[in-house]
Protein backbone atom coordinates (compact mmCIF):
# COMPACT_ATOMS: atom_id res chain seq x y z
CA UNK A 1 0.00 0.00 0.00
CA UNK A 2 1.81 3.60 -1.13
CA UNK A 3 0.42 6.61 0.89
CA UNK A 4 1.57 10.20 -0.51
CA UNK A 5 1.44 12.69 1.79
CA UNK A 6 1.24 16.09 0.50
CA UNK A 7 0.44 19.51 1.03
CA UNK A 8 -0.72 22.70 -1.68
CA UNK A 9 2.04 24.66 0.25
CA UNK A 10 5.09 24.94 2.72
CA UNK A 11 4.86 24.32 6.23
CA UNK A 12 1.74 23.00 6.82
CA UNK A 13 2.65 20.06 9.10
CA UNK A 14 3.21 17.57 6.08
CA UNK A 15 6.47 15.86 6.91
CA UNK A 16 4.79 15.63 10.94
CA UNK A 17 2.01 13.79 9.64
CA UNK A 18 4.01 11.98 7.21
CA UNK A 19 6.44 11.10 10.28
CA UNK A 20 3.75 10.21 12.92
CA UNK A 21 2.30 7.99 10.71
CA UNK A 22 5.47 5.96 10.07
CA UNK A 23 6.11 5.88 14.00
CA UNK A 24 2.50 4.30 14.58
CA UNK A 25 2.48 1.90 11.65
CA UNK A 26 6.23 0.91 12.88
CA UNK A 27 4.61 0.53 16.65
CA UNK A 28 1.93 -1.59 15.18
CA UNK A 29 4.65 -3.95 14.23
CA UNK A 30 4.37 -2.92 10.33
CA UNK A 31 7.36 -3.19 8.05
CA UNK A 32 7.50 0.33 6.95
CA UNK A 33 9.38 2.50 3.84
CA UNK A 34 9.51 6.18 4.44
CA UNK A 35 10.54 8.25 0.86
CA UNK A 36 11.46 11.80 1.68
CA UNK A 37 10.59 13.23 -1.78
CA UNK A 38 11.32 16.37 -0.65
CA UNK A 39 14.66 16.61 -2.14
CA UNK A 40 15.52 20.40 -1.86
CA UNK A 41 14.48 20.97 1.97
CA UNK A 42 14.66 17.01 3.52
CA UNK A 43 13.52 16.81 7.25
CA UNK A 44 11.89 13.56 8.28
CA UNK A 45 15.10 12.61 9.13
CA UNK A 46 15.29 15.07 11.97
CA UNK A 47 12.04 13.46 13.70
CA UNK A 48 13.07 9.87 13.17
CA UNK A 49 16.83 10.31 13.51
CA UNK A 50 17.81 7.43 11.64
CA UNK A 51 21.24 5.05 11.74
CA UNK A 52 22.28 6.16 8.37
CA UNK A 53 23.41 3.29 6.31
CA UNK A 54 24.12 4.21 2.64
CA UNK A 55 24.86 7.25 0.74
CA UNK A 56 25.04 7.63 -3.11
CA UNK A 57 26.19 10.19 -5.73
CA UNK A 58 23.01 10.26 -7.95
CA UNK A 59 23.52 11.14 -12.06
CA UNK A 60 21.26 11.59 -15.14
CA UNK A 61 22.91 10.60 -19.15
CA UNK A 62 23.23 13.83 -21.02
CA UNK A 63 24.19 13.91 -24.49
CA UNK A 64 27.20 15.10 -25.77
CA UNK A 65 27.32 15.96 -29.72
CA UNK A 66 30.35 14.16 -32.06
CA UNK A 67 30.37 16.74 -34.44
CA UNK A 68 32.32 15.37 -36.40
CA UNK A 69 30.02 12.61 -37.13
CA UNK A 70 26.83 14.93 -36.66
CA UNK A 71 25.05 15.30 -40.23
CA UNK A 72 24.82 19.07 -39.50
CA UNK A 73 21.89 21.92 -40.19
CA UNK A 74 19.95 18.83 -43.14
CA UNK A 75 19.33 16.57 -39.73
CA UNK A 76 18.37 18.91 -36.47
CA UNK A 77 16.38 15.46 -35.83
CA UNK A 78 17.40 15.31 -31.75
CA UNK A 79 16.50 19.30 -31.87
CA UNK A 80 12.69 18.38 -33.11
CA UNK A 81 12.53 15.76 -30.84
CA UNK A 82 13.99 17.15 -27.50
CA UNK A 83 10.45 18.82 -25.74
CA UNK A 84 12.80 19.84 -23.23
CA UNK A 85 14.59 22.16 -25.39
CA UNK A 86 17.81 20.96 -24.18
CA UNK A 87 19.73 20.96 -27.90
CA UNK A 88 19.52 24.07 -30.09
CA UNK A 89 20.73 24.57 -33.66
CA UNK A 90 23.44 27.41 -32.61
CA UNK A 91 25.44 28.90 -36.07
CA UNK A 92 27.04 25.98 -37.40
CA UNK A 93 26.31 23.35 -34.79
CA UNK A 94 23.86 21.51 -32.32
CA UNK A 95 24.44 23.11 -28.88
CA UNK A 96 23.89 21.29 -25.69
CA UNK A 97 21.93 22.44 -22.55
CA UNK A 98 22.57 19.76 -20.08
CA UNK A 99 21.04 21.39 -17.29
CA UNK A 100 18.01 21.31 -19.11
CA UNK A 101 18.09 17.68 -19.84
CA UNK A 102 15.84 15.32 -18.33
CA UNK A 103 17.42 12.21 -19.62
CA UNK A 104 15.04 10.67 -21.44
CA UNK A 105 17.67 9.44 -24.11
CA UNK A 106 14.92 10.27 -27.03
CA UNK A 107 17.80 11.87 -29.16
CA UNK A 108 20.67 9.04 -28.94
CA UNK A 109 18.02 6.81 -29.83
CA UNK A 110 17.00 8.68 -32.94
CA UNK A 111 20.16 10.30 -34.37
CA UNK A 112 20.72 8.80 -37.82
CA UNK A 113 24.36 9.11 -37.36
CA UNK A 114 25.37 7.66 -34.12
CA UNK A 115 26.54 10.94 -33.11
CA UNK A 116 25.28 11.16 -29.52
CA UNK A 117 27.51 9.96 -27.20
CA UNK A 118 26.50 9.93 -23.24
CA UNK A 119 27.81 12.31 -20.62
CA UNK A 120 26.62 12.73 -17.06
CA UNK A 121 25.17 15.51 -15.10
CA UNK A 122 25.59 15.00 -11.11
CA UNK A 123 21.58 15.51 -9.56
CA UNK A 124 22.88 15.05 -6.22
CA UNK A 125 22.93 12.24 -3.36
CA UNK A 126 20.27 9.69 -2.19
CA UNK A 127 20.63 8.09 1.46
CA UNK A 128 19.14 4.93 3.00
CA UNK A 129 18.54 4.90 6.87
CA UNK A 130 16.87 2.96 9.03
CA UNK A 131 14.93 3.39 12.55
CA UNK A 132 13.28 0.26 14.03
CA UNK A 133 11.00 -0.87 11.34
CA UNK A 134 11.31 2.16 9.15
CA UNK A 135 13.61 2.24 6.25
CA UNK A 136 13.80 5.96 5.38
CA UNK A 137 14.74 7.05 1.68
CA UNK A 138 15.79 10.64 1.35
CA UNK A 139 17.77 12.52 -1.61
CA UNK A 140 19.65 15.70 -1.19
CA UNK A 141 19.86 17.76 -4.70
CA UNK A 142 23.07 19.16 -5.53
CA UNK A 143 23.43 22.98 -4.89
CA UNK A 144 22.59 24.98 -8.24
CA UNK A 145 20.72 21.60 -9.89
CA UNK A 146 17.41 23.25 -11.11
CA UNK A 147 14.97 20.32 -11.97
CA UNK A 148 13.95 18.12 -8.11
CA UNK A 149 11.74 15.24 -10.52
CA UNK A 150 14.99 12.98 -11.83
CA UNK A 151 16.13 12.70 -8.19
CA UNK A 152 12.90 12.54 -6.57
CA UNK A 153 12.48 9.52 -9.48
CA UNK A 154 16.10 8.26 -8.49
CA UNK A 155 15.37 8.26 -4.88
CA UNK A 156 11.70 6.73 -5.60
CA UNK A 157 13.35 3.73 -7.93
CA UNK A 158 16.04 2.88 -5.08
CA UNK A 159 13.89 2.11 -2.57
CA UNK A 160 11.31 0.60 -4.74
CA UNK A 161 14.46 -1.58 -5.77
CA UNK A 162 15.37 -1.97 -2.39
CA UNK A 163 12.52 -2.46 -0.58
CA UNK A 164 10.34 -3.70 -2.62
CA UNK A 165 6.88 -4.85 -0.62
CA UNK A 166 6.97 -2.92 2.81
CA UNK A 167 3.38 -3.39 4.80
CA UNK A 168 2.90 0.55 3.81
CA UNK A 169 5.06 2.58 1.62
CA UNK A 170 4.77 6.02 2.91
CA UNK A 171 5.59 9.07 0.37
CA UNK A 172 6.37 12.70 2.26
CA UNK A 173 6.18 14.91 -1.14
CA UNK A 174 7.49 18.21 -1.94
CA UNK A 175 5.36 21.31 -1.04
CA UNK A 176 2.74 22.70 -3.71
CA UNK A 177 1.75 21.59 -6.87
CA UNK A 178 4.10 21.47 -9.17
CA UNK A 179 6.04 18.80 -11.44
CA UNK A 180 8.13 17.85 -8.00
CA UNK A 181 4.75 17.24 -6.59
CA UNK A 182 3.02 14.78 -9.33
CA UNK A 183 6.07 12.65 -9.63
CA UNK A 184 6.32 12.03 -5.84
CA UNK A 185 2.79 10.95 -6.19
CA UNK A 186 2.97 8.63 -9.31
CA UNK A 187 2.58 5.40 -8.12
CA UNK A 188 -0.26 5.83 -4.84
CA UNK A 189 -2.77 3.88 -3.84
CA UNK A 190 -4.13 6.99 -1.88
CA UNK A 191 -3.10 10.56 -0.46
CA UNK A 192 -3.20 12.69 2.79
CA UNK A 193 -3.38 16.46 2.44
CA UNK A 194 -2.51 18.45 5.06
CA UNK A 195 -3.56 22.15 5.31
CA UNK A 196 -4.13 24.12 8.15
CA UNK A 197 -7.59 26.31 9.35
CA UNK A 198 -6.64 29.81 7.30
CA UNK A 199 -7.17 31.45 4.24
CA UNK A 200 -3.74 30.84 3.07
CA UNK A 201 -4.36 27.05 4.02
CA UNK A 202 -7.67 26.97 1.65
CA UNK A 203 -6.15 28.75 -1.51
CA UNK A 204 -3.41 26.27 -1.37
CA UNK A 205 -5.80 23.50 -0.68
CA UNK A 206 -7.63 24.37 -3.57
CA UNK A 207 -4.82 23.90 -5.66
CA UNK A 208 -3.67 20.62 -4.29
CA UNK A 209 -7.32 19.21 -4.48
CA UNK A 210 -7.69 20.12 -8.48
CA UNK A 211 -4.19 18.77 -9.05
CA UNK A 212 -5.29 15.48 -7.52
CA UNK A 213 -8.58 15.16 -9.03
CA UNK A 214 -6.83 15.35 -12.46
CA UNK A 215 -4.47 12.36 -11.19
CA UNK A 216 -7.31 10.56 -9.73
CA UNK A 217 -5.58 9.55 -6.65
CA UNK A 218 -7.96 9.07 -4.09
CA UNK A 219 -7.78 11.31 -1.31
CA UNK A 220 -8.21 13.01 2.30
CA UNK A 221 -7.59 15.72 4.34
CA UNK A 222 -5.85 16.46 6.91
CA UNK A 223 -6.30 20.02 9.03
CA UNK A 224 -2.87 20.43 11.02
CA UNK A 225 -3.43 23.44 13.92
CA UNK A 226 -7.11 22.74 14.42
CA UNK A 227 -8.62 25.53 16.42
CA UNK A 228 -6.32 28.36 15.39
CA UNK A 229 -8.35 30.01 12.41
CA UNK A 230 -11.75 29.81 10.88
CA UNK A 231 -14.37 27.60 9.54
CA UNK A 232 -13.82 28.01 6.10
CA UNK A 233 -11.58 25.10 5.37
CA UNK A 234 -14.34 22.89 7.52
CA UNK A 235 -17.33 24.02 5.02
CA UNK A 236 -15.45 23.64 1.96
CA UNK A 237 -14.52 20.15 2.40
CA UNK A 238 -18.31 19.44 3.23
CA UNK A 239 -19.30 21.48 -0.17
CA UNK A 240 -16.85 19.05 -1.84
CA UNK A 241 -17.77 16.02 0.15
CA UNK A 242 -13.90 15.60 0.88
CA UNK A 243 -13.34 13.13 3.68
CA UNK A 244 -11.75 14.73 6.45
CA UNK A 245 -9.46 12.43 7.86
CA UNK A 246 -8.45 13.85 11.11
CA UNK A 247 -7.73 16.87 13.22
CA UNK A 248 -4.22 17.64 14.78
CA UNK A 249 -5.05 20.39 17.65
CA UNK A 250 -3.28 23.42 17.58
CA UNK A 251 -1.29 23.63 20.94
CA UNK A 252 2.05 24.95 22.59
CA UNK A 253 3.21 21.60 23.44
CA UNK A 254 2.81 20.09 19.65
CA UNK A 255 4.63 23.64 18.25
CA UNK A 256 7.54 23.02 20.87
CA UNK A 257 7.29 19.10 20.30
CA UNK A 258 8.01 19.95 16.63
CA UNK A 259 10.95 22.60 16.74
CA UNK A 260 13.03 19.92 18.90
CA UNK A 261 12.31 18.00 16.18
CA UNK A 262 10.12 15.45 18.51
CA UNK A 263 7.76 13.40 17.54
CA UNK A 264 4.07 13.80 18.48
CA UNK A 265 2.98 10.47 19.02
CA UNK A 266 5.74 10.04 21.63
CA UNK A 267 5.55 14.33 23.18
CA UNK A 268 2.02 14.89 23.33
CA UNK A 269 -0.71 13.21 24.84
CA UNK A 270 -3.72 12.57 22.60
CA UNK A 271 -2.31 12.99 19.50
CA UNK A 272 -1.27 9.01 19.17
CA UNK A 273 -4.95 7.88 19.44
CA UNK A 274 -5.22 11.59 16.43
CA UNK A 275 -2.77 9.86 14.37
CA UNK A 276 -4.17 6.29 14.95
CA UNK A 277 -7.04 7.41 13.53
CA UNK A 278 -6.26 9.28 10.38
CA UNK A 279 -3.87 6.10 9.86
CA UNK A 280 -7.30 3.89 10.01
CA UNK A 281 -9.13 6.25 7.88
CA UNK A 282 -6.33 6.28 5.18
CA UNK A 283 -5.93 2.53 5.00
CA UNK A 284 -9.69 2.36 4.72
CA UNK A 285 -9.27 4.41 1.50
CA UNK A 286 -6.60 2.85 0.24
CA UNK A 287 -8.21 -0.20 0.39
CA UNK A 288 -11.16 0.66 -1.21
CA UNK A 289 -9.54 2.05 -4.10
CA UNK A 290 -7.23 -1.10 -4.80
S1 LIG B 1 20.28 13.81 -34.70
FE1 LIG B 1 22.46 13.34 -34.70
S2 LIG B 1 23.09 13.82 -36.78
FE2 LIG B 1 21.10 14.77 -36.47
S3 LIG B 1 21.57 16.87 -35.85
FE3 LIG B 1 21.33 15.63 -34.00
S4 LIG B 1 23.40 14.96 -33.51
FE4 LIG B 1 23.45 15.66 -35.60
S1 LIG C 1 18.13 12.99 -23.43
FE1 LIG C 1 16.00 13.67 -23.78
S2 LIG C 1 15.84 15.57 -22.61
FE2 LIG C 1 18.01 15.16 -22.84
S3 LIG C 1 18.62 16.29 -24.65
FE3 LIG C 1 18.11 14.20 -25.32
S4 LIG C 1 15.94 14.31 -25.91
FE4 LIG C 1 16.39 16.15 -24.69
Amino acid sequence: MQIAIASGKGGTGKTTVATNLAAYFSRTGMDVSLIDCDVEEPNAHFFLTPQWKDEKKETVPVPRIDHDKCLGEECRKCIELCRFNALIWMVDAVLEFPELCHGCGLCTIACPASAIEESTRSLGISRVGQKDSISLYSGLLRIGEAMAPPLIKKVKQRALTEHPAPDVRLIDCPPGATCPVVEALEGSDAAILVTEPTPFGLHDLRIAVELLRKMEVPFGVVINRAGMGDDRVHDYLKEENIALLGELPHSMEAASSYSEGKLLIEQVPGYEKVISQIAQNIQNMAKSTR
